[in-house]
């Protein structure tokens, strides 16, 4: 086995009305979207962040500055390909991710393995290697008044090359 690195992130967005809900590259229907330069998606974010941290790469804010209008409304699905390719011009390759996410509402049990699916197709890895979960916080906290969702993610990468 070649040297392995992980890498941890974490990211929150504030819940407000008119925009789309965006969750591991999927779109969640919801009275509610999540607030941001981008699409905010919140989890995909944190997973980008988890695989910068893995590489000591930086994090996503310097990546993708959210100044920059290239980045307004950009699907988060293309900044995790742009992070894939950087963790795999270092010669990296995904060993695999753990995502929660914090959310008090809404369920998102029914779309976990649509999550899953896509957050593998970007990665162009196995849907074995990304695990995808969800909680609520009990009612507590930001998350717990529906005022935001936070996500955490981790991730394992083996040097390849
Ligand atoms: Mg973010």
């Amino acid at each position: 086995m070649g040297t392995i690195r992980i890498g941890q992130g974490y990211d929150v967005h504030r819940l407000v009305e008119g925009r789309d809900l965006w969750l591991c590259g999927v779109k969640v229907p919801h009275t509610h979207g999540l607030d941001g330069h981008s699409d905010a998606d919140v989890a995909i974010h944190a997973l980008c962040d988890a695989l910068l941290g893995a590489l000591a790469l930086g994090d996503i804010g310097r990546h993708f500055p959210d100044s920059d209008p290239a980045y307004k409304g950009i699907d988060s699905k293309i900044l995790l390909g742009h992070v894939m390719r950087l963790v795999a011009s270092s010669g990296y390759a995904v060993g695999n991710v753990d995502i929660t996410i914090c959310a008090q509402s809404p369920k998102l049990m029914p779309f976990i393995p649509d999550m899953r699916q896509t957050l593998a197709r970007v990665m162009e890895t196995d849907v074995d290697a990304v695990s995808v979960k969800a909680t609520t916080t009990e009612r507590l906290g930001f998350e717990g008044r529906k005022e935001g969702i936070s996500a955490m993610a981790v991730a394992l990468v083996e040097k390849i090359n």
